[in-house]
């Protein structure tokens, strides 16, 4: 039988923004904190590189504001830059409280308490100013926050519950636009529960599984972005996303990045006949910024029909391969590739969805009572393209403003009383799951041929008509049966591709990671492209 339950504040996501919120809040609030898989199937686990953050004396928020201006080709908003940078030391020090184990750099341990963490530099950044925990920075984080929340008796963490969709008072036919809770399923019941809260935090990842490649984990479905949307929340600047040049090409190999660091160390993109090819799309060749080389690749791919092209490492001694990258050398050899003898078959893969659900500087949506945070968000910070290891650092900045915003409200919000339970006497068990099956496949392919890294009017015009035809699908599918996992997620999917498709379509322009042969130049004015639902302002 379906449950009611209800809380102060629901959490939909345990990543990096869900329990940075959680742990924020005060310990008198009842919170719940969901995950649609187990508790670290976020990308936050993944997360190598580090946080970025004003932390060193010679580092100035000017600096930090500027590169991250600059990478954004023109489209960040000045003031959610300025407002995240400025709040980067005070989210670093709330980290470093909690018991994150960040390295410790022993030629600057200060006496006068001053910085004693290694930074280190990444693309675009020019000071040094990522901190990090080794190569692993997001599990430290994601296991030591985890093990905060599990001391506090006020936050439950609740895993295998996957959000279906918002209540709101608007679908529910009251008068007022108030978020008051969520339908929920429980995989393990099998049943749809209802959640009622005075407030509801989104806090759902990226969308990169909308394509075929991804250097995501696999509940990165945008769902977020598309219960926002049907709840009657604007999006922003979905035709952003950026793709990683380099991801392990293997049927088996889920998600496994090959850190750039390799090509900085001198490995040679080849084709399958061991032709070099990057020097003739850019003078730096291997050494071209990401996007540029993950543009060449798509070229190279589309242009000779190949699946792959390779990363070739095998000229340098194996034994300084070995020290330098023992985990992409254990991880390759798990596949049967010996990266000191042979190159390693690799793809470009969707890595960071830069925009979503748009959000004021507190983290609220359109609709009362809805927060959005982490990379389900649109806070303007990414602008047209991210800076690495900027994403972290919003989901901490973000996170912690919602909690300021939450607790400003408290007393005006009461709990809502009692919320309809799910009907499901119209559906029954579907016998045909392989129709969800099959459009997965069909969306994510689609979208990668036709809304990947290069686009063309005609690509979009081809990605559009069929989305149509696949959100008729899912819509029917998912009146007459009930929901799953892979359903919810389908759903979703598929309303998030069309939202980047139609934002893909009103940029007349190349900017940033969106590129499109149709109109290669950039225009002089920067603009958001902000879509608005048909219940938008209701
Ligand atoms: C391989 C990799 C490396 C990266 N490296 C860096 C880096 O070095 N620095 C950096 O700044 N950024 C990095 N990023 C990006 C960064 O990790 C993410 O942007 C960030 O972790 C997102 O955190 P989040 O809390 O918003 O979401 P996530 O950590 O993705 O968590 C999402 C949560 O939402 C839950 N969820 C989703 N949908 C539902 C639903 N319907 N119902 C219930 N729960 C749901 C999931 O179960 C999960 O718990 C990297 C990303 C990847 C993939």
């Amino acid at each position: 039988m379906s449950q009611h339950y209800q809380h102060d504040v629901l959490v939909i996501g345990s990543g990096a923004a869900g329990l940075t919120l959680a742990l924020t809040l005060p310990e008198h609030l009842r919170i719940a904190v969901l995950s649609k898989g187990n508790l670290a199937n976020g990308s936050t686990y993944w997360a190598q590189g580090g946080v970025a953050a004003v932390l060193d004396d010679m580092d100035t928020v000017e600096s930090h504001v500027d590169d991250t201006l600059n990478a954004g080709a023109g489209l960040c908003r000045e003031e959610a830059v300025r407002f995240t940078v400025e709040h980067s030391r005070e989210a670093i020090q709330w980290l470093i409280d909690q018991g994150v184990p960040f390295t410790r750099d022993d030629q600057t341990a200060r006496e006068d308490g001053g910085f004693e963490f290694h930074l280190t530099r990444e693309g675009g950044h020019s000071h040094r100013r990522i901190i990090h925990a080794a190569d692993a920075t997001g599990a430290a984080i994601f296991k030591t926050l985890l093990e905060q929340a599990r001391q506090r008796t006020n936050i439950e963490l609740l895993e295998q519950r996957v959000a279906v969709d918002l209540i709101t008072e608007r679908k529910l036919g009251l008068t007022g636009q108030r978020c008051l809770g969520a339908y929920v399923l429980n995989r393990a019941s099998g049943e749809v529960d209802t959640y009622g809260a005075r407030f509801v935090i989104l806090a759902t990842g990226g969308a990169a599984k909308v394509y075929l490649y991804t250097s995501n984990p696999d509940g990165a479905c945008g769902d977020g972005i598309a219960m926002a949307w049907r709840a009657g929340c604007r999006v922003g600047n979905l035709e952003f996303n950026q793709f990683h040049p380099t991801c392990l090409y293997h049927p088996q190999a889920k998600s496994f990045l090959i850190t750039e660091a390799l090509r900085g160390e001198g490995a040679l993109l080849k084709l399958p006949s061991g032709e070099r090819f990057m020097q003739r799309f850019d003078p730096r060749a291997e050494l071209a910024p990401r996007d540029i080389v993950a543009r060449a690749i798509d070229h190279e791919m589309k242009r000779l029909g190949i699946d792959c092209v390779y990363l070739d490492i095998s000229h340098k001694p194996a034994a300084f391969v070995r020290a330098h990258f023992p985990t992409v050398y254990e991880r390759c050899l798990d596949f049967g590739i010996d990266i000191t003898r042979q190159p390693i078959p690799v793809v470009p893969a969707a890595h960071y969805t830069c925009g979503g659900v748009v959000v004021e500087q507190t983290g609220a949506t359109d609709v009362p009572g809805l927060y959005a945070i982490g990379e389900t968000s649109f806070t303007g910070l990414h602008g047209a393209n991210r800076m690495a290891s900027n994403s972290l650092l919003e989901c901490f900045v973000y996170a912690r403003s919602a909690a300021a915003d939450i607790l400003q409200q408290l007393d005006r919000v009461a709990m809502p009383s009692r919320l309809p339970t799910w009907d499901a006497s119209q559906v029954t068990d579907s016998d045909e799951d392989v129709i969800i099956a099959h459009n997965w496949d069909e969306l994510r392919r689609f979208m990668w041929d036709y809304v990947g890294i290069v686009r063309t009017n005609k690509r979009l015009q081809r990605a559009e008509h069929r989305v149509r035809l696949l959100l008729d699908e899912i819509d029917e599918f998912y009146s007459n049966y009930k929901v799953s996992r892979d359903l919810i997620e389908l759903r979703n999917l598929a309303q998030v591709a069309e939202l980047m498709i139609h934002s893909a379509m009103q940029r007349h322009e190349s900017r940033g990671l969106h590129y499109t042969l149709d109109y290669p130049q950039q225009l002089p004015e920067a603009k958001d492209t902000i879509l608005a639902p048909p219940t938008y302002g209701d």
